[in-house]
């Protein structure tokens, strides 16, 4: 990329994605930014060591390596900035943290990931933020929600294992003329399928973990802002000393080279699977806003340009010990938590246990399935014979 000018948006996403957050012309020639391990920099005098205009003073205030992560998300994303956090758990903790205080009100779906939830509880609340659940469903009416201390909505679309699609849009008009902040979990819709800042977003959160990383290997988040959330993420994320290893960056950085062509990989696989899945006996429901059926598939054609490979299925007619012997039976489907690599994996899930604000009560059994890119004739056959397991 040419140095004075960092933004690609000229172009469309898969060049973009080859191009940004890198400068072989600043770096001897080498395509990719170089893997810098530091602490400490050393200056050339106490002057440039007080002025602050040296392009970088300590490790944990960014390196060569995390800038060339950061200015690329901001770039994709379309954010004034964006910080590195060492998880995506992370990532969601610290844009609540830099969104509110003590004696604020926010506004959380109830479909968000449930590790989210256990921060609110177990961090927010006793710090005197006061906490409150809402139908994932809501879209326009969530206004009736809203007190004199409410500062920010935090949005997922779609929901964690439950799939629901949030009008997102629709609820940031609201929480904006109520001067609040919106905050997206992104990591299902990804910077290339979902654009947070254009749908009402203020502050946007991806589970680097998962598609941007890609392989499995590195745990990682990102939060990026706009112009108005950016300052105080900013500094929020200075005060609490995060810092992700140049090792792990680099990782996300070579990740992030092909998120394009694998998440059009996972999108046809996944496609291809769901569709199958919708013809079976033993399903219920498919959890899928790209497929026709899907109750959220009308958001999701409005407000996405892509589906990713994560998807959930209603089992009919069976028990948990039943759908469990299913999952058991798979053999090429891991058992396993997180998603977004390469390979497909498989959960059973039970939001009747985390739910406050709505009910879950669909009378079949939930599984979650992670389609990688193995060839999706090889998921399906495995599929099929586990799902002989239904029937004993
Ligand atoms: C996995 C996930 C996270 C957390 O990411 P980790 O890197 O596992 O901490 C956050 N949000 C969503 C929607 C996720 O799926």
């Amino acid at each position: 990329m040419n140095k004075n000018d960092k933004s690609t948006k000229s172009y469309r996403s898969d060049t973009r994605l080859v191009l940004t957050g890198r400068d072989p012309a600043s770096n001897h020639g080498f395509v990719n930014p170089p893997v810098i391990h530091a602490s400490t920099v050393v200056f050339e005098s106490t002057e440039v060591m007080f002025s602050g205009k040296a392009p970088y003073g300590y490790g944990r205030r960014g390196t060569p390596t995390t800038n060339a992560l950061t200015e690329a998300l901001t770039d994709l994303e379309g954010a004034a900035g964006s910080v590195l956090t060492p998880s995506g758990l992370a990532a969601c903790s610290l844009a609540l943290l830099s969104a509110c205080k003590a004696g604020d009100h926010v506004l959380i779906t109830d479909s968000v990931y449930e590790p989210t939830r256990h921060f609110c509880t177990t961090v927010l609340e006793p710090m005197g933020v006061e906490v409150s659940y809402y139908d994932p469903l809501i879209g326009n009416e969530i206004g009736s929600l809203f007190k004199d201390n409410t500062v920010a909505v935090f949005t997922e679309a779609p929901g964690s294992q439950t799939f629901e699609m949030q009008d997102i849009p629709a609820i940031a008009k609201i929480a904006h003329a109520k001067d609040a902040i919106v905050l997206v979990d992104n990591t299902w819709g990804t910077p290339l399928f979902f654009n947070s800042f254009e749908n009402g977003a203020d502050i946007t959160i991806q589970a680097g973990t998962k598609y941007i990383v890609g392989h499995s290997d590195v745990m990682l988040g990102t939060v990026s802002a706009n112009e108005r959330a950016w300052p105080r993420l900013h500094a929020v994320h200075g005060a609490m000393g995060y810092h992700v290893g140049p090792g792990d960056v680099y990782l996300a950085l070579r990740g992030l080279r092909t998120m394009g062509v694998r998440l059009a990989q996972h999108e046809k696989n996944a496609m291809e699977i769901a569709s199958w899945l919708e013809t079976r006996p033993e399903v219920d429901r498919v959890l899928y806003p790209a497929l026709e059926s899907d109750p959220g598939h009308e958001i999701w054609k409005r407000d996405f340009s892509g589906a990713c490979g994560l998807l959930g299925v209603i089992l009919k007619d069976c028990t948990k010990a039943q759908a469990c012997a299913m999952l058991d039976n798979l053999e090429l489907f891991g058992l396993g938590y997180s998603w977004g690599g390469y390979e497909s994996l498989a959960i059973y899930a039970d939001p009747r246990k985390y739910r406050t604000a709505t009910k879950w009560d669909e009378p079949g059994q939930l599984v979650r399935f992670h389609i990688g890119l193995e060839d999706p004739k090889d998921l399906i056959a495995d599929l099929e014979q586990a799902f002989g397991a239904l029937k004993s």
